[in-house]
């Protein structure tokens, strides 16, 4: 017998548990403890010395109260003993007898594990019940496994998890499905079976890519779900109707405009279009009056008829440039690469007296330096001769002028061309008015034109999704920087 008692001890040691026999009375003396009941005590003698036991020792008490043959196990989950507060037992305490004494066996599970675990999810279910985004996992046999608070704020009408979890998918579709509930999908009413199946199968594969959708209560979603590797379902849900809504405002606020862009385009073309003919003939009887009546009258009326004349030809300039300012764009032409050495080369054709009459050099990179861009031929040349014209025109009266024509890449998809004169340049106060439609700087008798130029030169580029800006130093010259999209991406290490 000793052997076998010797034996028992021995395996009791062996327990990772905590097991240990007291007294049935204050201080609750340990008679017996195996290992770990030792380590627990931790060179404690009773119970009662145990710093902060008062629950352990509760529990001794009620089990010691009850009469041994009862044999009632009395249990308690509690935090400790001692200060550890870490640590969770699992203690179960009974009346026994030591030595023919009344005594309490005292046996512990460690549940810290599980406590952790538990406290984990508790906390993952707060972070997931505070984000707006809805939330849904159905595990590998179509159970609910998880949703969180606004999974519920969604979908109502669907039970608090502790209902739902472990309740087949289909029930959750027919939860949906129960008046008043409606579902957009007509197939739900038509045959509710089809409906669930049809949902059923979406949940076995998911859509890959994220889509919207307008719900029964007039709100869009944005749903994305997809299987996880061990084949569980997971199901995003977020609300983006005031997002769509902004978008469906300024979609409309877009069209509103372009529409508007195009009555007042039209409005300026047919304007000035129409008002070429009555002018024609106005300008036409004038010269003719001019002709004859020259020298006839007195010098007084000359000088009337020459005033006359020269408005009417003036008028007949503005009418022209603003009804070919209304005509860009109107092509319609897509964008095409262009060769920008071949628009340069028409540009400076077109130019050639003005290039000579004034002794000018102009210098341009050389064709093979110069890369394609993605627009309308006829509107590109029509750019640079009216920036060419210019940087001639606005010559310094004390030297030839001198245009030099450069281009760099600007980011990866893009040219920059710049456009640099040696002529008298531009105040940065008048750096944003000399775009606008017939906005000058000088006075007809010192500078001829109508200031449409860069008004053209600045529609021509907007309506290639580029960017037209100068700088200048008055005195010295202006350059003006226009940026194109390149016809092929830029080779990388360029731009
Ligand atoms: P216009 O040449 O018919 O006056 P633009 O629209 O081409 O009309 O130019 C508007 C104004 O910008 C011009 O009146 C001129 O004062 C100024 N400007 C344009 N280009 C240059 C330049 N290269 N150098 C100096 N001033 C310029």
């Amino acid at each position: 017998m000793p052997h076998n008692r010797d034996t028992f001890r021995d395996l009791l040691d062996q327990l990772p548990q905590p097991v240990l026999v007291t007294a049935a009375a204050q201080p609750f003396p340990v008679l017996w403890a195996n290992d770990a009941g030792r380590a627990l005590m931790d060179g404690h003698a009773a119970l009662a010395e145990l710093p902060e036991a008062e629950a352990l020792l509760a529990l001794a008490e009620d089990a010691a109260a009850a009469p041994a043959e009862a044999k009632e196990a009395v249990r308690g989950r509690l935090q400790g003993p001692g200060s550890d507060r870490r640590r969770w037992l699992d203690w179960t305490a009974q009346a026994t007898r030591w030595d023919d004494g009344p005594a309490v066996r005292l046996v512990a599970v460690d549940v810290t594990r599980d406590m952790e675990a538990q406290r984990a999810e508790r906390l993952l279910r707060e972070a997931l019940d505070s984000i707006p985004d809805a939330l849904v996992l159905f595990d590998t046999d179509d159970t609910v496994l998880f949703f969180n608070k606004a999974y519920r704020d969604f979908f109502w009408y669907i039970p608090p998890l502790e209902q739902m979890r472990g309740r087949p998918f289909d029930d959750v579709v027919r939860l949906s499905l129960t008046p008043p509930r409606v579902v957009t999908d007509p197939l739900a009413r038509t045959d509710p079976q089809a409906y669930i199946e049809k949902r059923r199968r979406r949940l076995h594969n998911p859509s890959p890519e994220p889509f919207e959708l307008f719900t029964a209560e007039g709100r869009w979603h944005l749903v994305r779900e997809r299987r996880t590797p061990e084949g569980r379902f997971i199901g995003i849900r977020s609300d983006i109707t005031d997002r769509k809504r902004v978008e469906e405002r300024l979609s409309q606020l877009v069209k509103e405009l372009a529409e508007s862009n195009r009555e007042l385009e039209q409005f300026a073309y047919v304007a000035s279009h129409d008002l070429q003919e009555p002018l024609r003939m106005i300008t036409s009887y004038l010269q003719l009056l001019e002709r004859r009546y020259r020298g006839r009258i007195d010098p007084t009326a000359d000088e009337f008829i020459r005033h006359a004349v020269d408005g009417a030809a003036r008028m007949q300039r503005l009418i022209q440039d603003l009804l070919e300012y209304s005509r860009i764009g109107r092509s319609g032409r897509p964008m095409a690469p262009v060769a920008m050495a071949a628009v340069l080369r028409q540009a400076l054709t077109n130019l050639r007296l003005t290039v000579e009459e004034n002794n000018a050099t102009v210098v341009v990179p050389p064709d093979g330096d110069l890369p394609e861009v993605l627009g309308d031929p006829g509107e590109l040349v029509r750019l640079f001769q009216n920036l060419l014209g210019n940087a001639l025109k606005y010559r310094h009266p004390e030297r030839p002028p001198v245009v030099t024509v450069s281009v760099a890449a600007e980011g990866g998809h893009h040219w920059r061309f710049s456009i640099a004169d040696n002529g008298i340049g531009i105040d940065a106060a008048h750096f944003d008015r000399i775009f606008l439609i017939f906005q000058r700087l000088h006075g007809r008798e010192h500078y001829s034109g109508t200031g449409i130029g860069l008004a053209i030169a600045k529609k021509i580029v907007d309506r290639h999704g580029g960017r037209i800006r100068v700088e200048s130093e008055p005195g010295r010259g202006s350059t003006f920087h226009v940026v194109l999209a390149a016809a092929d991406p830029l080779p990388p290490g360029i731009g």
